[in-house]
């Protein structure tokens, strides 16, 4: 293991001689315990980390045993006499004292406790252990080591198992311990127990918040989240990437049983020198048997644990320790063998593929070309993307073999006992196929009746003769399936593909394929589109928990031309990181809208924006709209337990919203230009909120006022509020010239909170007259003077804004 001179001065310990595997050290690391001989009686120690300030008042505090030379955990418990600690934490920004008042009831962080267990690789143990060496006398307590070991080992032990690939991955890689994390769960006196994380690998390095439960879901209710001071400050940068991943190579092999076994080859290139470990991602249900770099077999460390760790991402991450440093831009040969079961059936011949991107190892984002052979069971049917290279049948098994040699980002399959349509549109070919079967938790399809009058003869008494008269009869029609509607869904399919196209330009793959997924989403992989088992069936059809007006445009008119639209926004364009992950939602969101809009013109468009506005507005249980829960860079941020529906309503229905109204500012024509340039300008490159501010800004109309929509994003995007707006005006005058005085009021939002909006001034003949007014917190007034008489002063009567006009 390479080691750098100047820093083997700082750890004068055996920290790089570490000679076992990377499982061995992970072993070690989750037994190690606390040190007995390393627990002292501590009083008024205190350490800082960035914007994290911890005060250990009176009480105990002990040390994990080491590891390969490092220490890693520590405890402290403040059950003495005036034992006390404290922790203190004040958000740098507006906006973030405002989600900690949320949280806690106060914009700043500061709260008492007496327990707080620590895991870290960074220098925590060394900043503490020369405090209590500075503070005097230090006082070890050996016999409160041994009560605190017995008490709390097993936790210390989980809590180093959560964190297993990262404490191994900065024991292995890298003696810097600035690049080091810290973590900590603390038992506060008030606000109960609660997780601080520090970590410089991250975009926002403080994260403070706890897990909470609704209806047996855990989510992480993140209370504050930021960058922390040296890195606002700009005198520390984020790490970059290590390496890249290029030209996968994949056999697969799915057993009748649906164990699913993987040998991946791909090219691997370090972006720097001398580098043996790389973290990679795996869905923890697939379990690695072998890796090798370059034909000489390497080590590799998967989480054993499939416990969730809600700070991390889950479990996928794994890491891959080469037998030798690898150099910088040269390509290594790598291969993984796994196997794993991430298919389930759910009766009737219906799978769900889990494990959709991440099967094989991978990274979140990366632009690889592709070539899978996939052998599977001879009476099930398999898509997957790419060029057919060779199909055929081998026994039991049916084979094919694929190619992809656009760069893309994922490749995904799907399988079942299938019936298909395929259509050509152009240059493009569609293919649709269904499950023959509804799956049982779809539940059985009910029979609609329909009255029909029909003519009888019949036997009249009075008047002794047949007569004929009409009578309702009941006709019963049988449920239509998941492929009654397959031709139709074909069709709509290929005509927003169509529509995509012409309008955002050819997509990474030419082909597509759309396949059922049973569940209430849908997701755009490259070249395969997994869609709702609702969609298939006819809106009488499906389940009444899918009956109400909205999900019934959502599962026909919205979701399939959603997934399709991220063939170009996601897999053409991408975005990265928490904070632009709305962009793609939102721009793949609002295409379907526009295909709505194509086929049923703007009314249609309009009813489900409103639909929108209203879900929005819709209070949660604490008495607050679910757009309030926060703005939408916020990203995954914004599910938490306390408003579950607040993530999909913002990042998916506030963005359809924030991107109509940058349509409506622009107008339609600059607007698909702008949409065109994404596309080309950010192809196979990620695109970040601030980009994508900066290139609208391009096609603001020329005088447009906020055109450089520093004011729009400041509102719409990184902060909250749905205004009510109304408007008072008069007019006066007589011909030539009449004036228009009056104001807009603005309420139910932040004093901070202004917009744009549109006066229309309407005249009896010619185009109305549009006049801009920012709102604020006090009337906005305005006097506009025009040449003919109007007939009407409206406030935004097209509804281009997020807004309730009252
Ligand atoms: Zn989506």
């Amino acid at each position: 293991m390479r080691c750098l001179a100047a820093l083997l001065l700082l750890l004068p310990s055996a920290h790089c001689a570490w000679e076992g595997t990377a499982a061995e050290l992970a072993a070690e690391i989750r037994a190690a315990g606390l040190d007995r001989d390393e627990c002292y009686r501590v009083r008024e120690v205190s350490f800082a980390k960035e914007d994290l300030r911890f005060y250990f008042t009176e009480g105990y505090l002990a040390f994990g045993k080491p590891v390969d030379g490092r220490r890693r955990s520590a405890i402290f418990l403040g059950e003495v006499e005036a034992g006390d600690a404290e922790v203190l934490v004040f958000p740098p920004t507006r906006s973030e004292r405002l989600a900690l008042s949320r949280a806690v009831k106060s914009p700043n962080l500061n709260e008492h406790f007496k327990l707080a267990v620590m895991v870290f690789s960074d220098d925590t143990y060394e900043v503490l252990s020369k405090q209590i060496l500075e503070s005097g006398e230090p006082r070890k307590s050996p016999e409160m080591g041994v009560l605190m070991e017995q008490d709390w080992n097993s936790t210390i032990g989980n809590l180093a198992s959560s964190f297993a690939i990262r404490l191994v991955e900065d024991a292995l890689t890298s003696a810097d311990p600035s690049t080091g994390f810290f973590f900590a769960t603390v038992r506060g006196d008030q606000l109960g127990n609660f997780d601080i994380l520090y970590d410089p690998q991250r975009p926002e390095q403080v994260v403070i918040g706890r897990v909470g439960e609704r209806g047996s879901v855990a989510y992480f209710d993140t209370w504050t989240s930021f960058e922390a001071r040296s890195f606002r400050n700009k005198s520390r940068t984020t790490i970059a990437a290590a390496f890249r991943l290029s030209n996968y190579r994949l056999e697969a092999l799915l057993e009748p049983d649906l164990t699913l076994k993987v040998t991946t080859k791909v090219t691997l290139t370090p972006l720097e020198s001398g580098r043996r470990v790389f973290e990679l991602f795996l869905s923890p249900r697939m379990r690695l048997a072998a890796a090798s770099v370059s034909g000489a077999p390497a080590e590799y460390l998967q989480r054993e644990s499939l416990r969730e760790s809600l700070l991390r991402d889950g479990d996928a991450a794994f890491l891959l320790r080469s037998p030798l440093p690898l150099e910088r831009g040269k390509g290594y040969e790598v291969e993984f063998q796994a196997e794993g079961v991430v298919i389930q059936s759910s009766g009737n011949n219906v799978y769900f593929v889990g494990a959709r991107d991440n099967w094989y190892p991978n990274l979140p984002v990366q632009f690889a070309t592709y070539e899978v052979r996939f052998h599977y069971p001879y009476d099930l049917d398999l898509v997957v993307p790419g060029e057919v290279v060779e199909e055929g049948r081998e026994g039991d098994f049916r084979f094919t073999r694929r190619r992809i040699q656009t760069p893309v980002r994922f490749l995904g399959f799907n399988l079942g006992d299938y019936e298909q349509v395929s259509l050509s549109r152009g240059p493009y070919r569609i293919e649709v196929v269904a499950n023959k079967k509804v799956e049982p938790a779809l539940g059985a399809l009910p029979r609609t009746g329909i009255s029909v009058p029909m003519l009888r003869r019949v036997w009249d008494p009075a008047s002794r003769r047949t007569v004929v008269i009409t009578v309702p009869v009941e006709i019963v029609s049988p449920p239509a399936g998941p492929t009654g509607q397959l031709k139709e869904l074909a069709s709509e399919i290929a005509t927003a593909f169509e529509f995509m196209a012409g309008r955002f330009g050819p997509p990474p793959l030419r082909n597509l394929t759309v396949s059922p997924i049973p569940g209430t989403f849908g997701q755009g992989f490259p070249g395969l589109v997994y869609l709702s088992t609702v969609s298939y069936l006819r809106p009488q059809d499906r389940p009444t928990a899918a009956s109400g007006e909205y999900q019934q445009t959502f599962y026909s008119d919205i979701l399939a031309a959603h997934e399709v639209a991220h063939q170009w926004w996601g897999n053409a364009v991408s975005s990265q990181g928490a904070q632009n992950a709305w962009l793609m939602e939102a721009l793949a969101n609002y295409s379907a809208l526009l295909y709505l809009e194509k086929r049923r013109g703007v009314r249609a468009l309009d009813t489900v924006l409103a639909s929108y506005r209203k879900r929005l507005l819709t209070e949660t249980s604490e008495d607050r709209t679910q757009e309030s829960a926060g703005p939408i860079v916020w990203g995954g941020r914004l599910l938490s337990s306390q408003a579950p529906d607040a993530w999909q309503a913002i990042v998916y229905e506030k963005g359809s919203w924030i991107i109509h109204m940058l349509r409506r500012r622009m107008g339609d024509e600059r607007f698909f230009a702008m949409l065109s340039e994404a596309m080309k300008r950010y192809n196979r490159v990620t695109l970040s909120t601030e980009q994508f501010r900066l290139l609208a800004a391009k096609y603001m109309p020329p005088g447009s006022p906020d055109a450089t929509l520093e004011t729009f994003f400041q509102n719409w995007v990184y902060a909250t509020g749905i205004p009510t707006l109304q408007l008072q005006s008069s007019i006066r005058g007589k011909a030539p010239s009449w004036t228009i005085t009056g104001k807009v009021t603005q309420s139910g939002v932040d004093e901070e909170f202004t917009a744009w909006v549109p006066i229309e001034i309407q005249f009896k003949t010619g185009r109305p007259v549009v006049h801009w007014v920012r709102t604020d917190s006090e009337p906005a007034g305005f006097s506009v003077t025009v040449k003919q008489a109007p007939v009407k002063v409206a406030l935004d009567p097209s509804d281009s804004i997020l807004a309730v006009r009252k």
